[in-house]
């Protein structure tokens, strides 16, 4: 409980003179011109205070602890010995509050010029996320040749980007000895910024008798009989060096009307690289030809009938797109012992 203004003013004024309440002071030579000098308070600032000129009042006149005498006359220079230890006591409890009232203003000060000056959040820049699709397939065909006493299912396919902004990964190791480079995917927004999202995928060196950097696993075919769902073969090629191979839609908003990811650009085709960088463009597609290497699933000892080859951009979802639920094209195919027949499309950007 906060004691009202004053109340232990006589306990301090014991404390402060040592002697009882009321009893008289010699005046001293000053005292008798009006001045009085105070006993030491231990703790407490010294101080002098002259009665004729000020006196005291308690803490209870929040804004002046002092004011002019003569609005009291002399007569309460009588009264200053024992008005002002109680005052004392009243002024450093009003210091006290005064600057607990100052603290607590500055406070508030703090809360509402916080509050203005909070920087206002940016309008939130919109991702331009691509959108990976699977151009219909084409060339499916049987291949005897390429592996002696293997049958290889060969087909055409490519991704195409039909997103708001380019599929862009971001490889990188800190030295040459180093053999794979984790990816990050750039996503680029119509602030003119970017963000470098951790991808799962990496790049590695050839294995497919190319020399350049590959993206692992960022196209997949799976062979299934037409009947049921368990398939009889995937696909060989692992890697994938992405670029604007051929203009697939150049009408799409944002798209390049001229490749932007090339095919040694990116540093893709250095072997020392540290980093490097590919991608496809909206409006542009990254084909891998039935020809080209590991581009096939073995269909050796595959039973003849009717099969579905189902091929998907990006089939563990690396990375981000405005849409994941188009990334498949599929053919419905026979196989027979001497030849592979289309029998349809579906899927197909
Ligand atoms: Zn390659």
């Amino acid at each position: 409980m906060p004691r009202p203004p004053g109340s232990d003013g006589g306990e301090r004024a014991r404390i402060a003179t040592g002697r009882p309440i009321g009893s008289r002071v010699d005046p001293s030579p000053k005292a008798s011109a009006g001045a009085v000098a105070m006993p030491a308070i231990p703790g407490a600032r010294p101080w002098s205070f002259n009665c004729d000129t000020w006196t005291v009042e308690p803490v209870s006149r929040k804004k002046h602890a002092r004011r002019p005498a003569d609005r009291f006359g002399t007569a309460n220079a009588g009264k200053c010995r024992e008005a002002r230890p109680r005052a004392q006591g009243g002024l450093m409890r009003h210091r006290a509050w005064t600057f607990v009232s100052f603290r607590v203003l500055l406070l508030l000060l703090t809360l509402v010029v916080g509050r203005v000056l909070q920087p206002v959040p940016a309008t939130a820049a919109t991702q331009l996320l691509p959108d990976m699709r699977m151009a219909e397939l084409t060339t499916i065909k049987a291949d005897k040749t390429t592996i002696p006493g293997h049958r290889l299912l060969r087909y055409t396919a490519e991704i195409v980007n039909v997103g708001a902004g380019p599929v862009e990964a971001q490889g990188s190791r800190p030295d040459t000895s180093t053999q794979t480079m984790p990816v990050v995917q750039r996503i680029y927004d119509d602030a003119a910024g970017f963000t470098d999202v951790p991808s799962g995928t990496h790049m590695f060196w050839a294995g497919d008798g190319h020399n350049h950097w590959h993206l692992s696993d960022m196209e997949q075919g799976v062979l299934t009989p037409f009947s049921n769902g368990s398939q009889v073969g995937t696909s060989a090629k692992e890697g994938f060096h992405f670029a604007d191979g051929s203009a697939f839609d150049l009408s799409l908003p944002s798209a390049p009307q001229t490749k932007r990811y090339t095919a040694c650009g990116g540093k893709s085709c250095n072997i020392d690289a540290l980093s490097v960088k590919e991608g496809i463009s909206v409006g542009w597609g990254d084909i891998y030809a039935s020809g080209v290497a590991l581009q096939w699933i073995d269909i050796t000892g595959v039973a003849n009938g009717k099969y579905v080859l189902t091929v998907t951009a990006d089939p563990n979802g690396y990375f981000e797109e405005s849409d994941t639920t188009n990334n498949s094209a599929s053919a419905t195919i026979r196989i027979t012992s001497t030849n592979v027949a289309v029998l349809s499309y579906s899927g197909g950007a």
